[in-house]
């Protein structure tokens, strides 16, 4: 069987007054922001690195759980290499960390958010490449919208602008196109 392309998204249509949070990485871990998300209930969408994930042969698998709470943990490759340079592993970049993740989170990411957005927002000509491989292990969709915001005080700062002009932060699960 042939699995399906993914869906490549760079923006969400809806008339709802709502924003997305999605975070790159993890290099920086920060206790005070898995606190508040929990505390405030926030959906974020955590775009892992597993080289982040276990920095210094440490788990942070929980940190990122946590602050995936009200979201959830999705693909951001193995090593953070760009899947569009031709000797990049993407086997191994992007379907690698499907496994772990899977055993790490108890469900497989199927989102991916390709490092640098290469293949996308330039490179264009490796995104089938991308795609074939991503798809071939899961993942439904690659995302490519972002949103900056690694601590906890930037990301208060950032709920309060938005909650000022009406918006409320919303889990971009929930909003994604139909396949
Ligand atoms: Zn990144």
């Amino acid at each position: 069987m042939v699995a399906r392309k993914p869906a490549v998204v760079d923006h969400i249509k809806t008339k709802d007054k709502v924003f997305f949070i999605t975070i790159d990485d993890g290099w920086y871990r920060q206790k005070a922001l898995a606190d508040w998300v929990v505390k405030r209930k926030i959906p974020v969408t955590v775009f892992l690195t597993n080289q982040a994930r276990t920095t210094m042969s440490v788990d942070h698998s929980r940190c990122f759980t946590k602050v995936a709470s009200f979201g959830t943990v999705q693909n951001h490759t193995m090593t953070h290499k760009s899947l569009a340079w031709m000797n990049t592993n993407r086997k191994r970049e992007i379907c690698s960390a499907q496994s772990v993740y899977g055993k790490s989170f108890g469900y497989r990411p199927w989102m991916l958010r390709p490092p640098f957005g290469d293949g996308y927002f330039n490179l264009h000509s490796r995104a089938r490449l991308i795609e074939s491989v991503a798809a071939s292990c899961g993942i439904e969709y690659i995302v490519l919208m972002h949103f900056e915001g690694d601590t906890q005080a930037n990301m208060a700062r950032l709920v309060r602008r938005y909650a000022a002009v009406g918006l409320k932060p919303a889990r971009l699960e929930n909003y994604l196109p139909k396949r």
